[in-house]
């Protein structure tokens, strides 16, 4: 089985579980777009999993596969030790509710013809379980939202944050266990952006979730991660505690990320020196080869599996 490894896997308290996720979309004449190519990951109880790589990485095709929206076309993902991937629809449905997701665009996840006490409520009135009013008033106070002013309020008389405060809403109005946050905040002004990052992280803490947090900028990554998984094109190149990711990051693409960072120190062959390959045919060996410094014969031939560096610590290079 093609992937980067497992020896990051953990044992204990996994909310989450995921094997050799493969993720491959259909593009014609018999090619396939390669989004995500044997990755492994667990999640721990009241953990934050940072999610970490540039656009077409496969990091948002991975956050939906283990919503199996759709599913995946290979590998395994285990909630709370239920294998999602083999179940029927409704039983499905039924544990989907533990997780939900946290979308970039806001105001597009909402039906704007809605008013904020039924978008709030749509989750558990599907569910055949209407909440009433003090239910819906909790929520929304919990997430910063005064009941008495957006009751009626519609999405497009929402600001982006206010819209984002609500999909907060709706999400924990199902008691969920996971939340899956994909760019929750890069739709978002700066002005905005820590102030949902704050509401996420209390939330998670007060209702004791688990979250996986799927974005592209590194420093919003970090400052609410425990630990971040590193992707390029559809594979882990390195999972490190998010206190170590700047003194400690070993993986090149990961240096490189560091280095694009403005005002960061850029170290000698840490600069951008090309445009990632395609996912229709990603390159042998290790992917990131075509734009790796350090690249010798044997990255193109042999692919890097995941091995320990230090404790929480594993990259997957031949070189490191
Ligand atoms: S395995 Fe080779 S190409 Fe890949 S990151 Fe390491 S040195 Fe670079």
């Amino acid at each position: 089985m093609a992937g980067t490894g497992t020896t990051h896997l953990r044992s204990g308290d996994r909310v989450l579980s995921v094997e050799d996720l493969v993720v491959e979309f259909p593009a014609g004449r018999g090619r396939k777009v390669h989004a995500v190519s044997g990755i492994s990951f667990d999640l721990m109880d009241g953990e934050t999993l940072g999610i970490l790589g540039e656009s077409g990485c496969g990091k948002s095709s991975t956050g939906r596969a283990v919503m199996q929206l759709p599913p995946p076309s290979g590998g395994s993902v285990r909630l709370d030790g239920t294998e999602l991937t083999g179940l029927t629809p409704a039983a499905l449905r039924e544990r989907r509710k533990r997780m939900q997701m946290i979308l970039q665009n806001p105001a597009a996840a909402l039906n704007p013809r809605r008013k904020v006490a039924d978008l709030v409520a749509e989750g558990p009135s599907v569910w055949g379980g209407k909440p009433d009013r003090a239910r819906i008033e909790a929520v929304l106070e919990s997430v910063g939202l005064d009941p008495a002013v957006v009751w009626d309020r519609r999405p497009h008389e929402l600001s982006g944050g206010q819209c984002q405060r609500v999909c907060i809403a709706r999400a924990l109005m199902l008691d969920p266990q996971v939340l899956i946050c994909d760019e929750p905040v890069s739709s978002l002004d700066v002005s905005v952006q820590a102030q949902i990052l704050n509401l996420l992280e209390g939330t998670k803490e007060r209702l004791g979730l688990s979250m996986i947090f799927i974005a592209h900028d590194l420093a919003v990554v970090k400052n609410i991660s425990d630990r971040i998984m590193v992707m390029y094109l559809g594979k882990v190149c390195e999972v490190v505690p998010s206190g170590a990711l700047a003194g400690s990051a070993l993986h090149p693409y990961t240096r490189l990320l560091l280095a694009s960072v403005p005002d960061a120190p850029q170290g000698e062959g840490e600069q951008e020196n090309s445009e990632p390959p395609s996912p229709l045919d990603p390159p042998s060996g290790c992917r990131f080869r075509t734009r790796c410094p350090l690249a010798t014969d044997r990255c193109a031939e042999e692919e890097p599996m995941l091995r320990q560096t230090a404790d929480g610590h594993h990259v997957a290079c031949h070189m490191v």
